[in-house]
């Protein structure tokens, strides 16, 4: 009778452990048991149970789940791994893992550890685990784990992204700050500047008494000075302004080939003293929903420039065609070029690029910058062509 109850009791403990076999098997979660090839005494110095660990922890036991995690096939495939092979040892949070375990009871519940997979890449895992203590070591701890890289890189690029747009919002603030402060000092530097120009100009025009010829040739050299201060004033302030968020378009229907040849006529004295042609090459009678003022100042901009970088005699070419949702105005010159190399810079701000002619012609770099700008605000585009030595295209698209 005794011996058939011990061979009941047996094939119970053999169906037992075939049960929990299985339930490792098909575990989805790690599981894993790392033995000690040499077991770990309890009262040892927790920093010296760590390096103890670490130098005689081994893989005894896992499952594929836990495999899987690591790049092999088959948790078979990875018994006898040390656990620094896995565990970086010189990692503070694999440390402070350790640590939290042996000082916790030798039990741990959702820490992480962080590791290295078959191909090196690193992995986060997510692990609980208990030791079992023979007397007065620990030969062995079980343990489960979860893979939480996936989770882990979302949450860094949370974090990234958070800091991004907190970084963002601070350069943001910063240009705003810079655009105030340019708009504030020019308005303050334009008062004072344009009263010099009055008094000067009083000055020359005899409200003061007669003048020699030397003090008339010094008025005019601080005439010109103050000019060009006016002028670098006025372009600071249209930049700080077109920055703004609150530059508004005043826009009506303009007949395009009117506002050129408004433009032409502005500059009538500028294009006479460089004896520049105009030639009208295709004129479509079209209009268009713009800026009046701003638009004209645009093209002002592009003839000047098509004077300015030309020799005296040259030839500037216009024209304006009607397509079907836009209107092409092309403005070609017959001067000093642009390398292919310049297109974009020419356009940024306060960018100046040296060719034959710019020792010669005034300018900051900011005209390119401004229209380009206007145009943009006004859903058009702007882009050029050229041939060093040859001349220049530039041509703007605006929406009909
Ligand atoms: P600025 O004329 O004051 O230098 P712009 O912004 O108007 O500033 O022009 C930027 C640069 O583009 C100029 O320095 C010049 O090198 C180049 N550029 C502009 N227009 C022409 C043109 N029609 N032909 C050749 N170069 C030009």
């Amino acid at each position: 009778m005794a011996a058939k109850s011990d061979s009941t009791s047996q094939t119970e403990l053999e169906r037992e452990k075939e049960r929990y076999a299985a339930f490792v098997r098909n575990s989805s979660e790690g599981i894993w048991c790392f033995e000690l090839d040499k077991p770990l005494p309890l009262n040892l110095p927790t920093n010296d149970k760590i390096d103890w660990c670490f130098q005689h922890g081994y893989l005894a036991e896992a499952n594929d789940a836990m495999a899987h995690m690591y790049g092999y096939k088959s948790g078979k495939k990875m018994l006898g791994a040390r656990l620094t092979d896995l565990m970086p040892a010189d990692d503070t949070q694999n440390i402070e893992y350790l640590r939290a375990f042996l000082d916790n009871g030798y039990r741990l519940n959702g820490v992480e550890s962080h590791e290295i997979d078959k191909y090196g890449k690193d992995k986060y895992f997510r692990n609980s685990l208990v030791a079992v203590v023979e007397g007065d070591c620990v030969v062995r701890v079980w343990g489960t784990q979860q893979d939480v890289t996936e989770l882990r890189k979302t949450d860094e690029l949370t974090l990234a992204n958070r800091q991004l747009k907190a970084q963002r919002k601070a350069l943001v603030q910063l240009n705003k700050t810079k655009d105030d402060f340019i708009a504030l000092a020019s308005h303050q530097l334009r008062t004072p500047a344009s009263a010099v120009k009055q008094y000067i100009g009083l000055l020359m025009e005899n409200y003061a008494g007669p003048l020699s010829e030397d003090q008339m040739k010094y008025l005019q050299i601080a005439y010109d000075s103050n000019e060009r201060q006016l002028h670098i004033i006025n372009d600071l302030l249209k930049t700080a302004q077109i920055d703004s968020q609150q530059f508004e378009l005043i826009k009506t229907r303009v007949n395009i080939g009117d506002l050129l040849k408004s433009a032409v006529s502005d500059l009538g004295a500028t294009l006479g003293m460089h004896h520049s042609d105009i030639e009208w090459r295709h004129l479509d009678d079209v209009e268009c929903s713009v800026d009046k003022n701003e638009i004209k100042l645009a093209f002002i901009n592009l003839l000047d420039n098509a004077c300015k970088y030309s020799y005296p005699g040259s030839k500037i070419t216009v024209d304006v065609s009607a397509r079907k949702n836009y209107v092409k105005i092309s403005i070609s010159d017959t001067g000093v070029g642009i390398d292919k190399g310049d297109y974009r810079r020419i356009f940024e701000k306060f960018t100046r690029v040296d060719n034959n002619l710019s020792d010669t012609v005034r300018g900051n770099g900011f005209g390119l910058y401004w229209v380009k700008r206007i145009i943009n605000l006004h859903g058009g585009s702007i882009s050029v062509t050229s041939m060093p030595k040859k001349g220049s295209t530039f041509t703007v698209r605006l929406p009909l």
